[in-house]
């Protein structure tokens, strides 16, 4: 049997309105913050990676799915979202409209890394970007958006970490001391970090390794060598937060794995997840348009892995509700059961399925086509129905009504069909009423108030 490849996943009916329910809280807020949604390809040209994540970064050194097309082109499957949405910025020109451009994205990317407990290689995002603003208003902003998200999905109490990471003036002051500071210490960080150390050594200061903690804390910290601009950002960043009410906590040692990064970094932690407890991160990104060839164009933005945060809404206050619900199934029955009767069942034929019926028209047809108007009605009033088009017996269709979790079923036999009645029956308080058929849809309107569990 074939399986799905290592490191994906299917989201089953049982998961899917999770999924629903996630992405509408998701829309529905960033809509509230006048962000609009962008959809970008899944793959890229492989460049558009290497240029803006950066060489030297784990992404594009060992994680990136990245392939010759039959053109001979190199295509990257995005490993993250805010290259492509800066590549679009650019191409369609968005920075030509007003500004700033306020988006969001939700969609599937793609890293090669070793799958493990809520890691894997195919992974959504939502994130959201504000390109064309300097101020430390959007910084606040976006943070304000993502905590808007965890609280809305039940996730209260979540950690604010903030840190500054500068700009490419002040950084690479920084970066030379940075790297003589290690350098005098190369033995006591691990072997990835010694690779690390002279290319990238800002990672350095988020390696987990308890020995590469040991030598970071004693570490030159970047917000020493901040340059006018960037501490008169810093300042208004922490003014502004405290002035929201949202308290933060400062930690020289949060970095992005990301190249374009400047400025601010933040992450948002909840601490009930545990050891992998950042919820959203993100920051500026004042380099990333002018990479790719634009202008000088300011951008701040966060990304949130959404396996993650359904994990943790399932943790939290508010868990989705996954029980499918419907609000009617209506069953139309003719000659009791029709369950095959000559024919044999083969031994690869599914028994819950009963042989085809091409029965020619006759008094069963009539009741059908009248339960399937039925159900035409009920979905025009707006509410979710469905029926058996296998035309099993009572019992098995109750069955089946029960299994959807049915709030109502509507019960059209020949002796109904005679009185021209409909026997509707409430799953959930128990009562029966035979109701005229004229007058069904007045007394579904009037009866079956409101709507079944929507998110
Ligand atoms: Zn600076
Ligand atoms: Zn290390």
């Amino acid at each position: 049997m074939l399986r799905a490849p290592r490191g994906t996943g299917d989201v089953l009916p049982s998961e899917s309105r999770k999924w629903i329910c996630l992405e509408k809280v998701l829309r529905e807020i960033s809509f509230k913050y006048n962000f609009e949604e962008i959809r970008t390809p899944v793959f890229e040209h492989t460049e558009l990676f290497s240029r803006t994540v950066g060489e030297s970064t784990d992404i594009v050194e060992k994680e990136m799915y990245t392939f010759e097309d039959k053109g001979g082109r190199s295509l990257t499957l995005r490993p993250e979202g805010t290259a492509p949405v800066a590549r679009a910025f650019l191409e369609h020109s968005l920075g030509q409209g007003p500004l700033p451009q306020k988006l969001f994205y939700i969609g599937p990317m793609f890293r090669y890394e070793k799958p493990q407990a809520g890691r894997y290689r195919e992974f959504h995002q939502y994130g959201a970007e504000i390109l064309g603003s300097p101020s430390p208003y959007s910084d606040v902003e976006i943070i304000a958006l993502a905590v808007d998200i965890a609280e809305s999905l039940g996730l209260t109490g979540t950690k604010l970490v903030i840190n500054s990471i500068g700009c490419p003036v002040c950084r690479e002051r920084y970066r030379g001391d940075l790297i003589k500071y290690l350098s005098a210490r190369s033995d006591a960080v691990c072997e990835d970090c010694r690779k690390r150390l002279s290319k990238n050594p800002l990672r350095v200061l988020d390696c987990k390794n308890v020995s590469c903690k040991a030598v970071t804390s004693g570490a030159p910290s970047m917000l020493d060598y901040l340059c006018e601009d960037c501490q008169k950002h810093w300042e208004g960043l922490r003014e502004l937060l405290l002035r929201m009410g949202l308290s933060y906590e400062v930690d020289t040692s949060l970095v992005r794995g990301l190249d374009y990064y400047t400025k601010t970094v933040f992450e948002l932690k909840w601490p009930p997840l545990g050891a992998q407890d950042a919820v959203a991160g993100g920051g500026r990104y004042d380099g990333l348009v002018e990479a790719l060839g634009g202008k000088h164009t300011p951008g701040v933005g966060f990304a949130m892995g959404l396996e993650r945060i359904l994990l943790a809404v399932e943790k939290g206050e508010k868990p989705f509700r996954e029980e499918r619900a419907l609000d009617f199934f209506v069953i139309a029955l003719g000659q009791e059961t029709r369950l095959d009767g000559g024919e044999k069942a083969s031994a690869t034929r599914d028994e819950r399925i009963p042989a085809a019926q091409n029965a020619a028209p006759g008094a069963d047809d009539d009741i059908f086509r009248r339960g399937f108007f039925l159900v035409r009605e009920i979905r025009s009033l707006g509410l979710s129905c469905d029926f058996d088009p296998l035309r099993r017996s009572l019992k098995a269709q109750m069955k089946q009504a029960d299994r959807l979790n049915a709030r109502y079923v509507a019960i059209l036999g020949e002796e109904e069909l005679e009185k021209k009645m409909v026997s509707i029956r409430s799953m959930k308080e128990g009562w029966q009423k035979e109701i005229p058929l004229e007058s069904v849809r007045d007394f579904i309107e009037k009866e079956v108030l409101g709507r079944g569990n929507q998110c």
